[in-house]
Formats: structure tokens, C-alpha cells, sequence
């Protein structure tokens, strides 16, 4: 790319210094027009020029920065299209219940945590995952309760769709045999007693959350500076949150007090669009740092949870096909949020699992779109993780994001065949046939659903090697993309899932200073060594964030 030193001469005359210059770097843009690249120069927050070692020396004055990256692997930074940041800063402080592989092991964590606790202060967090258990069997509050008679527990599953209560957090909860389910929800219930088990799903979670103690917003800007640091040493220079809500303010804070070391897209609920709307923001509105103005509402559940809304039934409970989000109530609800939203100019984003929650909200979108007119609306499903067949085109064509989470794929791939069958698991976690038709996909991770380390979600995308390591040619290997094609996702496709293609995605002269310095290049390793690659140095508006000293 040539430089123009011309427009980079300081206004007296005196020679331009950049501030910070990258040189022997493997440099690979992300931008079409100029893939490759040995330097880089950074004046302030921006990118100034891009080209090769001598060009770039050129710009270093006395006080200029260099990194020399000695030949390894550099990137635009990581922007994580769907996070719930601040859940990932408590689970940071929180007992880790991930890979606990027996329900023992699970029992046991708890007791140990509650030794850690005063007396009477609430457990929650804890993403366990019963799909690695032996038998695969829920947990119950007998598990725990025997180590809990003073603390109450409210531990979720992973996937945030359901969470074991003991039997004080019940009890505070008010949650008996005589409690009905709500709607969008479940109470566990004993066969042959009929009393709560303590899982309660999706809706019925809300049982338990309405009686937890909020955290003071202190604790949550500590929670926010926990996850922001965890981000910079994984090269996630950008983030959105899709349930930010009200924790706006606490971002505020830490970018007030010069500790936000990421770009953070706040997403609302949308059940309070109106709210958002009366204020007359728009989408993606603030600045480079902090913007609001997206919207995030529900279709269905989860497949690990069975409420994942399918067509058909699950092969494993045959009783049910799933059940809409109680959002989804009354019949019309969802279209009427969607389409006011949406002609208040704000960011739809749903969530959809199942075939038939994809299906219901693609049909939502079009009629929305047809209704409100043709504009720059970007509206995006979350997650679409199993899609029928015909309804796969139907993203490209009506412009729908498909913002997906690849290690969902190599997670859930251990035991979703059981649940739908090998029919419907063709096309799951799609991206293959998404991308080919023209689909645009958006990457990130769901943390704290996945670990939040963007490597581990190129592999999972590039791979499909289950976590199981029961396939290790790949679950479903033809819908497996490159290495390019996922980074691809992962930077310009989230990028442009929040209307930031301009600001960031590519390392090109204007842009944001956003850049990732990896230990390996993992466009040339084996894709199976990817999952194992460190992040060396962070860049994020111009500021080295992270960097491992060596
Ligand atoms: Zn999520």
C-alpha cells in the first residue's frame, strides 16, 4: 500500500513520527484489496499505513513504539459477535463447575466453594454440563443439599437454559410441588413424588432469579474489569453483549477510569424496546468504545435443555418438540416488538435454535421488512443452529445475519444426534452451506456458554472434532469452512453484524488500531494444533493491552 508522507507531515513542517510502528510481521489484513503486509503504522487510535518494513521505518521518529513481531502471524483483533460479558467477569470469581465429569465431582466443587463463603451468600454461575456425565442424568438438590444447609445455590447449566436450585434457594423461591409451570418454562418435577428436583428451565428460572440479592455496582464494575482483562489476553479487542441491559453504566465506569480494554456493543432486552425507543437512539449508537441500541429477544431454548423448538420431536423425549420462548406469548407478541423496534430504526437480534424457531423468526423478519421498507436494517439470528434445509438460502436472501458460535458445535456435537437424529443433524451448525450461499456469518462464542478464546472456535469451525474425540474427521465434516473463512467471520462478519465494517475488520490506513500478534500462524499449522495457539501481543485503539513478555 503506498504511503503518502505528504498528508503525514506534522502542520510546522518537522518530520511525522508515528506512534507506534509493527514491523516483521506475518501480516495478514483481512482487507482483499491488500491481503498481506510486513508493517504496520499506528498514529493515536487509527491504522496510518500499511506495507512493507522500509516503508514503515520510514514513519518511526525517536519516541515511536516498535514492536517487532518477528515474523509471526499478525490480525485485526477478535470481535466476539455474541457474549455475555458480565457473567463472564462474575464466572471468573465464581466455583467452575465446566469440567466437573461426574455428579460427585460436581457436588464435591460446591462443598468446597461453600467453605470459601460466608454464611448465607448466594452460589450461582457454576456452567456445569451433565452431557459428560456417565449416564448423562440431571443433577437434583440431594446432591448438593447435604453440603448447602445455609447457602443457597442456584448453579446453571452452560447453556444458561436451566439451573439446579437446592433446597434452600427453593424454598426461598417459594417453589413447591403446587408451583405450575409458568409459560416458556419447566419445574422439574420427581416422577414418582412429583416434587421439584430443583432444575428449573428456561422461564421457570426466573423463580430463583427474582429472590437473588443483586450484586452492588461495584462488584459489577470489578466483574467488568475481570472480563475485559480476561478478553485482552485472548486478542478479543471487541465484544457485544447480548444481555448488557442495564450494565451500560458499569462499561461507562471502566472506560471512564481508563480500564476498558474492549469495545463493547451493549445489547438491550427487547421486551423494554419501547423504552430504548422513546429515548430516540438508533442502532449502534456512541462511540468507538461503548454503543447501544441493538435489541436481543428469545424464539425458543436450547437443545441441551430439550426446549430447543423443533418441527419434529426429539428422538430421546418424544413428547416433546420443544417449547417457544415466553417471549413468543401471546401469539403476535413477537411481531409486534420486532416490527416497532425495527421502525424505531433500533438492531433486532433473536435468539433460535430449533428448526421451527429459526423458521418462525425468519417469517417474522420478511413480513417486518416488507412492511417497514427496505433500509439498512441488518437483523440477525443468533446461534441458528439447526436449520431445515430450505430455510438455509432464506439468511442471503433476506439479508439476515446468521451469527453463529462454532465451539457450540464440537460441544454439543457429542450427544446431538441422540436428541434429533442424523437427519436433521446434517444441517446443524450449518456454516458450510450458509457461506455458500451467500450467507453472511458472524462469529463469536457465547461466553460464558464457551470459553471465550477466539482459537478454539476457528478450530471448532475448521475442524469439527467434537470434544469427545469421537469424530475426528469432523462431525458433519462437508459443512467444516478454511481457516480464512472463519477468521473471516470472526473479524469482518461480526464487524459488520454491528455496523462497524468501516471502523474495524481489516487492517487497513483509517481504521482502528484493533491488532492481534499470534505465536503461530495458524493459517499454516495443522488446523488441529489451532485450539493450542497464544495470543503474543494485544493492540486495542492504538494501546498495547496485553502482551506476553518473553
Ligand atoms: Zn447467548
Amino acid at each position: 500500500m503506498s504511503i503518502n508522507f505528504a498528508t503525514h507531515a506534522n502542520p510546522d513542517g518537522s518530520r511525522f513520527a508515528a506512534d507506534l510502528i509493527i514491523v516483521n510481521g506475518n501480516i495478514h489484513t483481512m482487507d482483499r484489496s491488500h491481503p498481506t503486509a510486513e508493517a504496520s503504522a499506528i498514529n493515536g487510535n487509527r491504522i496510518i499505513a500499511v506495507g512493507s518494513n522500509d516503508e514503515i521505518e520510514k514513519l518511526a521518529g525517536a519516541n515511536t513504539k516498535v514492536i517487532d513481531a518477528k515474523g509471526q502471524l499478525v490480525l485485526p483483533g477478535f470481535n466476539d459477535a455474541h457474549v455475555h460479558f458480565m457473567s463472564g467477569g462474575f464466572q471468573l470469581s465464581s466455583v467452575d463447575l465446566r469440567d466437573a465429569n461426574t455428579p460427585q465431582e460436581f457436588a464435591e466443587r460446591i462443598r468446597d466453594f461453600v467453605a470459601k463463603l460466608p454464611k448465607g451468600r448466594w452460589i450461582t454461575g457454576g456452567d456445569w454440563d451433565h452431557e459428560r456425565w456417565p449416564d448423562a442424568k440431571l443433577p437434583t438438590k440431594e446432591l448438593i443439599d447435604p453440603y448447602t444447609p445455609d447457602t443457597p445455590v442456584f448453579v446453571n447449566r452452560l447453556d444458561g437454559h436451566m439451573a439446579l436450585a437446592n433446597r434452600l434457594a427453593l424454598k426461598l423461591a417459594g417453589v413447591t410441588r403446587e408451583t405450575k409451570d409458568p409459560p416458556g418454562g419447566v419445574v422439574v418435577r420427581d416422577s414418582k413424588t412429583g416434587e421439584p428436583t430443583g432444575i428449573l428451565k428456561d422461564a421457570a428460572q426466573s423463580f430463583v432469579w427474582k429472590v437473588i440479592p443483586a450484586a452492588s455496582f461495584e462488584e459489577k464494575v470489578a466483574a467488568a474489569r475481570a472480563a475485559t482483562n480476561h478478553a485482552a489476553s485472548l486478542g478479543v479487542t471487541s465484544v457485544q453483549d447480548m444481555s448488557a441491559g442495564a450494565d451500560v453504566g458499569v462499561y461507562q465506569t471502566l472506560l471512564d477510569r481508563g480500564e476498558l480494554k474492549t469495545r463493547v456493543y451493549a445489547v438491550w432486552p427487547l421486551p423494554g424496546w419501547d423504552r430504548l425507543a422513546r429515548t430516540g437512539v438508533r442502532a449502534h449508537f456512541g462511540s468507538a468504545m461503548l454503543r447501544t441500541g441493538g435489541l436481543k429477544g428469545f424464539a425458543d431454548g436450547s437443545l441441551g435443555s430439550t426446549t430447543a423448538l423443533f418441527f419434529e420431536p426429539y428422538l430421546d423425549e418424544p413428547n416433546t418438540s420443544g417449547i417457544p420462548s415466553d417471549e413468543m406469548f401471546p401469539e403476535g407478541a413477537m411481531l409486534e416488538r420486532v416490527r416497532g423496534a425495527d421502525r424505531a430504526g433500533l438492531q433486532v437480534i433473536i435468539h433460535a435454535i430449533g428448526d421451527r424457531a429459526n423458521d418462525n423468526m425468519l417469517s417474522i423478519y420478511e413480513r417486518v421488512e416488507k412492511e417497514n421498507g427496505d433500509r439498512d436494517r441488518r437483523f440477525r439470528i443468533e446461534h441458528a443452529q439447526h436449520l431445515r434445509p430450505q430455510d438455509i438460502t432464506r439468511f442471503a436472501r433476506d439479508k439476515v445475519i446468521a451469527s453463529m458460535q462454532p465451539y457450540h458445535a464440537i460441544d454439543d456435537g457429542r450427544w446431538a444426534e441422540k436428541r434429533i437424529g442424523p437427519e436433521r443433524a446434517k444441517t446443524t451448525y450449518a456454516f458450510r452451506s450458509l457461506l455458500d450461499s451467500g450467507a453472511m456469518l458472524a462469529f463469536g462464542t457465547d461466553w460464558t456458554v464457551a470459553p471465550l478464546n477466539p482459537m478454539l472456535s476457528i478450530y471448532a469451525a475448521v475442524t469439527r472434532r467434537t470434544l469427545d474425540g469421537k469424530h475426528p474427521n469432523g462431525w458433519i465434516p462437508e459443512q467444516r469452512i478454511s481457516v480464512e473463512e472463519a477468521i473471516r467471520a470472526y473479524i469482518v462478519g461480526s464487524a459488520f453484524a454491528e455496523f462497524q465494517e468501516n471502523e474495524k475488520g481489516t487492517i487497513t490506513p483509517g481504521k482502528l488500531a484493533d491488532i492481534v500478534i499470534l505465536a503461530r500462524d495458524i493459517f499454516k499449522i495443522d488446523p488441529k494444533e489451532i485450539e493450542k495457539v497464544k495470543v503474543v501481543t494485544t493492540i486495542m485503539d492504538g494501546r498495547v493491552i496485553y502482551e506476553v513478555k518473553n
